[in-house]
């Protein structure tokens, strides 16, 4: 049901853009270089705030109407705020809140209201957020013009050895070439939805892909100081295997069995099996994830005597003085993270 509401909805968008009025430029809108972009002032994760990430300085252009653009997760948020920075009259309501756990989110109402409002929902696809968003539309009029990231990306089956209410496993944007394609995606969604920021919005992702493409390959520096066979991780929920993929880690075990913080409660019996399984391999650490509680993995790594490292960003991200406030600085965050436990 959830997929022909997808099709139909993309539809939408493509028909909303073939009626976009054409960009007229207004130099008197153009902010002055110390203001902050407009789009991103009710973010609490603004890309332009992080040391790390200079601002992507385009021509600055105005959507023709102002554009209130709904993104699902955090991640799906950040990618719009990067495709849309410093373009004037887009405001970005993000759904799933910083510190959430996106597989088991109730929508409130101020996400219909905010849904109801969007020109467009942005989502992570995948059927990451299949569980809630069908009622939150439902609840928002019925139908929302829907823009999948993950359209096009090539997605890996869930592993077999867990069972799942997902056919894949929609954590891809750990995998930062994978979230190359949702970028692209993000930024002809909003192309679409206002011919006159097209050009801006292509110019923006394709600067942000530049600097996916340059954190990739400082990962890539980084790993490789991790001998081969110590390239082996425990993590609490099977988030990570398009990291493991991409970077030559193996995920041995996952405290939670599954590709979901709701796959089911971890039993006594899973963990002496995981415990049995992690220990004659030598894994130094366990990781613990930012937004699922640690108690378990902690007592899992209790059992099988190894250390505990804190902390990972899988499924979320932090505050802006957290260590993860942004997408790239997520993937900063995890690999050094890693490195410094495995190396
Ligand atoms: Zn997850």
């Amino acid at each position: 049901m959830m997929k022909n509401l997808l099709v139909a909805s993309t539809l939408t968008v493509v028909a909303l853009a073939a009626c976009a009025p054409a960009f007229t430029p207004a130099p008197t809108a153009v902010p002055k270089p110390t203001d902050p972009p407009k789009n991103t002032q009710a973010l609490p994760t603004a890309t332009t705030v992080s040391p790390t990430a200079a601002p992507i300085v385009i021509a600055v252009p105005k959507a023709a109407k102002p554009l209130n653009l709904s993104a699902s997760t955090v991640f799906v948020r950040d990618a719009l705020v990067n495709v849309t920075q410093g373009i004037q009259g887009i405001t970005i309501n993000g759904i799933v809140p910083l510190g959430a756990d996106p597989h088991e989110y109730e929508p409130t109402p101020k996400d219909v209201k905010a849904v109801s409002d969007s020109q467009a929902v942005f989502i992570n696809g995948a059927g990451f957020e299949e569980v809630w968003l069908g009622k939150l539309i439902k609840n928002a009029g019925g139908s929302r013009p829907i823009v999948d990231l993950s359209e096009g990306v090539k997605l890996n089956k869930i592993d077999a050895q867990f069972q799942s209410e997902f056919d894949n496993d929609p954590h891809y944007w750990q995998d930062p070439e994978r979230w190359q394609q949702a970028v692209n995606n993000a930024a002809k969604g909003v192309a679409a939805l206002d011919a006159g920021i097209a050009d801006a919005v292509k110019k923006n992702a394709e600067a942000y892909i530049a600097k996916i493409q340059e954190t990739d390959a400082m990962i890539k520096t980084e790993v490789a100081k991790i001998p081969a066979d110590k390239r082996v991780l425990v993590t609490t929920h099977d988030a990570f295997s398009y990291y493991a993929q991409r970077y030559g880690f193996k995920v041995v075990g996952t405290v939670i069995p599954g590709p979901s913080t709701a796959s089911g409660a971890a039993t006594p019996r899973n963990i002496k099996a995981l415990v049995d399984k992690i220990k004659p391999l030598g894994v130094k650490a366990i990781f613990v994830e930012e937004g699922v509680n640690p108690k378990l993995t902690e007592a899992v790594a209790k059992e099988a005597g190894i250390g505990v490292i804190e902390k990972l960003y899988l499924d979320t991200l932090s505050d802006d003085k957290g260590p993860a406030a942004t997408y790239l600085d997520m993937l900063r965050h995890n690999t050094m993270t890693i490195v410094g436990a495995l190396k």
